[in-house]
């Protein structure tokens, strides 16, 4: 029997449990609620990550339509339902990167 090797590279994808922890502090981030530390953590999976790029993107488009939908007051969080249609759509990318 020939030996298991386990080997890194560039094409190699992130575990979705990274994902997953990125997903979690999204919203956070992205309001600024972040710690320095947690900013550059999640910063850096994004480099490297497509699903999560796109992912960011368009809540990021939904945090402004909301913003803009609701001007007088501060949005902190996002409606349930977004965060739910977004989560699916995250899902669905992160499925298609591993197959
Ligand atoms: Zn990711």
């Amino acid at each position: 029997m020939s030996p298991v090797k386990h080997e890194h590279g560039p094409a190699d994808p992130l575990p979705p449990e990274a994902c997953l922890e990125v997903f979690e502090k999204l919203s956070e981030y992205l309001d600024g609620e972040l710690s320095p530390q947690d900013c550059a953590h999640i910063q850096e999976h994004i480099r490297d990550c497509e699903p999560c790029v796109a992912f960011v993107e368009s809540l990021k488009t939904s945090i402004r339509a909301s913003r803009e939908l609701r001007s007088q007051e501060t949005v902190r969080e996002l409606p349930e339902a977004t965060r739910e249609e977004l989560k699916a759509a995250w899902r669905a990318a992160l499925q298609r990167r591993t197959g």
